[in-house]
């Protein structure tokens, strides 16, 4: 299929692997194309089969319980995000010299000649925020934009829909890259990297290549993170066009072409003139909404994206101070008794924990939940000096319990030995019997929520009623 727009589907044999979110629109158009396509997929269940019989209706094929076999004449696949590169499905389209798309590359291949050009981000920890944040400088310059990918929003709408766009903020995940070889985004940044998703992609290293694909080919900036010297890395591995800058950000002061912090203010070394002396001011630390040192770290990865594309300083100011968080990040929730209870129900991994713990000066902290095989050692020896205390809930907290009495045996924890809906009301009680006025009560569970919960909004919409119930 070569690395260029495909125009011509007309009678193109195309597999569709998995249904689902990005699945369902992917058959969906490539069958209004003129192609010929199946969709195949591993389950069987009721779902599947209601959303098989709507592309049926259409004239595509579908495969329910088997997404194993490669059909008969497959000349391209396109793939689900979350499928394993060593399924056996992708096993034979190697062997047979097929190509395997993603829903980003197919996205990428379909739009149209004059589209939009596309500011991306990745990393393991922010992307979400920072996208978002993105798209509200963009808008603050007043151009047309989205925040879309990973996010809800699919690339394939946002790149065929009806809405016309001068420019995307995209948040792409490990996965999405791992199947998108021709994207080549204006400018984009890796964020950070901390170990995540190795089961799928087999080792550090490969998860570290996959993400490092979002530099490759940039034209205008290639964004990193200072403070984590594999993002540097990974910019410096990448193949780019010609002219196309590295350009760092740090909470520190910023070296000529960098972003950084002076004295409270967001300032840019190196979309500025003679950027060996010059550095203009942004925005202040103060317009960061939460100004917690991490966040402020996203904010200034998508001020450098945005003035990579040449928005005024102006904008950035406006759009920061536009920006409101999504639900379950840092939110504060209420006063009580001088204590403040803060909701950072998204922090289901250890880097995003730490970053939540490094926020505050003395926490209670409440955590606990599905480990994932992750390991707390080195979160726990690194926040030890800020807890006032602990309380654990949830299926692996004893993994947690562990890290605390190898590295903080001073803090006490409270072990609540629970996984029921009910055992969070439980743990802000406790939580708020640890605290004295001036801390913060924090749940920042470094673990996924399924063990206790649907998901992590509903972890969190439950700390935030238990808060009130003590407040009442
Ligand atoms: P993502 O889309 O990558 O999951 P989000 O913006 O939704 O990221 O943030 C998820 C969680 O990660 C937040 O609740 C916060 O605890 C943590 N976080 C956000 N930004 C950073 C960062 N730059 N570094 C480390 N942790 C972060």
């Amino acid at each position: 299929m070569g690395s260029g727009q495909v125009t011509d589907w007309q009678g193109k044999h195309v597999t569709v692997a998995g249904l689902g979110v990005s699945g369902v629109p992917a058959a969906r158009v490539l069958h209004a194309r003129g192609a010929i396509v199946t969709v195949v997929n591993d389950g069987d269940d009721a779902r599947a089969r209601e959303q098989a019989a709507e592309l049926e209706a259409l004239g595509v094929t579908v495969r329910l319980g088997d997404g194993a076999t490669l059909p008969e004449g497959t000349e391209l696949i396109v793939t689900a995000p979350g499928w394993k590169p060593d399924k056996p499905l992708f096993q034979a389209a190697r062997a047979a010299g097929i190509e395997i798309w993603g829903d980003v590359e197919l996205a990428w291949r379909l739009r149209g000649p004059d589209a939009a050009p596309w500011l991306a981000v990745t990393g393991t920890n922010g992307k979400t925020t920072t996208v978002q944040m993105l798209a509200s400088i963009l808008k603050a310059a007043g151009l047309r934009t989205a925040a879309v990918g990973n996010i809800g929003v699919s690339l394939l709408d946002a790149v065929l829909g009806d809405e016309e766009y001068d420019v995307l903020a995209v948040e792409l995940s490990s996965y999405q890259l791992h199947w998108a070889p021709s994207l080549r985004a204006h400018s984009a940044a890796v964020l950070n990297l901390a170990p995540d998703h190795l089961d799928w992609h087999g080792s550090m290293e490969a998860y570290a290549k996959d993400k490092g694909r979002i530099y490759e080919g940039n034209r205008v900036a290639c964004v990193y993170n200072v403070a984590d010297k594999l993002t540097e890395e990974l910019v410096r591995e990448a193949d780019v066009e010609e002219g196309c800058r590295a350009v760092g950000f740090t909470l520190g002061t910023p070296g000529p072409s960098q972003l950084g912090v002076v004295d409270g203010i967001l300032v840019d070394r190196a979309f500025v003139e003679n950027r060996q002396k010059n550095a203009q001011e942004l925005a202040e630390v103060s317009d960061v909404n939460p100004p917690a040192p991490h966040n402020i770290a996203n904010a200034l990865a998508a001020a450098a994206l945005a003035r990579a594309f040449g928005v005024p300083p102006t904008a950035v100011r406006d759009g920061l101070r536009n920006f409101t968080p999504d639900a379950h990040r840092i939110a504060h929730v209420a006063d009580v008794d001088g204590v403040a209870y803060v909701d950072d129900s998204k922090a289901t991994n250890t880097h995003a924990a730490e970053a939540s713990l490094a926020s505050y000066e003395s926490i209670v902290w409440i955590a606990g939940g599905l480990a994932k095989g992750a390991t707390f050692d080195e979160l726990v020896a690194k926040s030890a000096k800020r807890l006032r205390g602990v309380v654990l809930i949830g299926a692996d907290r004893a993994l947690i319990r562990d890290a605390l009495a190898r590295h903080a045996p001073e803090v006490p924890v409270v072990d609540l030995d629970r996984t029921d809906t009910g055992a969070m009301l439980a743990a802000v009680q406790e939580a708020r019997r640890l605290a004295v006025a001036g801390d913060t009560v924090l749940l920042a569970p470094a673990c996924a929520s399924m063990d206790m919960f649907a998901n992590y909004n509903k972890r969190g919409d439950a700390f935030a009623q238990a808060v009130r119930e003590l407040g009442a």
